[in-house]
């Protein structure tokens, strides 16, 4: 592989963009070397500015569930295009999208469309504190929820009553109403529910992990969430960014029968434009304005060629029976040849997958919190990524990510993807 026009296109970025990339982990500060610039991609195969392909395994980090350029979408977004861009009015589309939407989530009647995962996240606590009248969320180290100021809460070992800001620019005012739990810990959970009587909120969960690789819930962690915030007037958040529309139609609601108070999406909701969106009972959602007090807006939300991306990418999601299965199938398969291939040589490792969400972890604990995420050795994964990189093969550049498999992938592809790693695994 030769990276030539990649390494010359990041110099060039870097002059006028900070770090030469728009979304930090695209850098590949974790694991070295210069990243590859993508020129374009059709349905499993990502193609760079010198021409390499590669089997994409983060797929935009997740929207891609049908693979890159997928035909309905591409179609629905080039003839709503013609119509025009941006109305800042309301459009059919939007309620099309939503009914589609809310018949697929249990347990939700009305969603309101914003422009990212970040959106949805910080407008779903602004929500819950409109609606209980309370301050604090507990939020889980090691969960990502976007980058507003109330989330870049640093994960402390022994999650304490008060947060502290791991970013410049969050304030200790935001900070402090921030508490951080320990994931798949229960009696954490209420230890600080205990000392924070009546003044919490919400908790905000991914009910299956991605940002610190993929960590699925512990049997009873969901339940148990489910339980404390009934008995305490606190709102479950579910942010399934990251889940919605991928490990069920429903997402993790559907996949582990607990019912969250409002739900958060991204990534797949918007067939691979920027969307966002929250959702919730009739009860929650009439807070938000202009039915209640609760503010939260947006010029460009609900825009007609987002809407028509993601409209087009449900129903295909939505008529596809065969659809979970046969991904559940792909992960699956390519989960078993990668541990073969590392078992082989020897190599220790902890393999997380649920549905279409897989990591690799070069650690032989188990992995199910962000303590034990951090034990994988980081060398390895170094060498790992490289050896995946210089064989075609694009995974996530930082071993606190999740893969995502697409359904684009041939068992061509993922017997490709093993021969790489038995290859790289000879060398760890
Ligand atoms: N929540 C989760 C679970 C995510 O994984 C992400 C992004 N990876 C976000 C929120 C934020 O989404 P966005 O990057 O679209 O702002």
């Amino acid at each position: 592989m030769f990276y030539q026009r990649s390494s010359a296109l990041f110099k060039e970025a870097q002059v006028v963009i900070p770090g030469g990339v728009n979304s930090p982990v695209r850098a590949f500060k974790a694991v070295g070397g210069t990243p590859i610039f993508a020129k374009s991609a059709k349905g499993a195969y990502i193609y760079d500015e010198d021409d390499n392909r590669f089997i994409d395994y983060i797929n935009s980090w997740g929207p891609m569930l049908l693979g890159h350029a997928f035909s309905p979408v591409v179609e629905a977004v080039i003839d709503r295009t013609r119509e025009g861009t941006s109305f800042g009015m309301p459009t059919a589309l939007e309620t099309e999208i939503a009914q589609l939407a809310v018949s697929m989530v249990p347990n939700i009647d009305k969603i309101r469309f914003v422009n990212s995962g970040t959106e949805a996240c910080m407008s779903a606590i602004r929500l819950a504190r409109g609606f209980t009248n309370k301050d604090k969320i507990i939020k889980f180290a090691g969960c990502y929820h976007g980058h507003s100021d109330s989330f870049l809460i640093a994960a402390g070992s022994g999650a304490v009553t008060f947060g502290t800001p791991n970013s410049p620019g969050v304030t200790q005012g935001t900070a402090k109403d921030t508490l951080l739990a320990r994931f798949n810990n229960i009696d954490n959970v209420k230890e600080l529910v205990a000392a924070n009587v009546n003044e919490i909120a919400a908790i905000i969960v991914e009910p299956v992990a991605g940002n610190m690789g993929c960590i699925p819930p512990v049997a009873g962690f969901l339940e148990g969430l489910r339980s404390i915030c009934d008995t305490n007037n606190i709102l479950l958040i579910f942010d399934e960014v990251m889940t919605g529309f991928r490990l069920a139609k429903g997402g993790v609601q559907e996949l582990k029968n607990v019912n969250a108070d409002i739900v958060c999406f991204g990534k797949v909701i918007g067939g691979g434009l920027p969307v966002g969106a929250f959702a919730a009972r009739n009860e929650i959602m009439n807070h938000l304005a202009p039915l209640g007090p609760v503010y939260q807006a947006g010029t460009l939300s609900g825009n007609p060629l987002a809407m028509a991306a993601g409209l087009a990418m449900l129903k295909a999601i939505e008529k596809d029976k065969g659809l979970m299965n046969r991904l559940e199938e792909k992960t699956k398969y390519l989960h078993n040849g990668i541990a073969d291939a590392l078992n082989k040589n020897n190599v220790v490792h902890t393999i997380n997958r649920i549905g279409s969400m897989i990591s690799v972890h070069f650690s032989d604990k188990e992995v199910v919190d962000f303590d034990s995420a951090a034990k994988g050795n980081n060398d390895t994964f170094k060498k790992f990524f490289h050896g995946m990189l210089n064989r075609g093969i694009y995974i996530a550049p930082s071993a606190f990510e999740s893969w995502f498999i697409t359904d684009a992938l041939t068992y061509q592809d993922l017997n490709e993807t093993i021969a790489a790693v038995e290859e790289i695994a000879k060398e760890l």
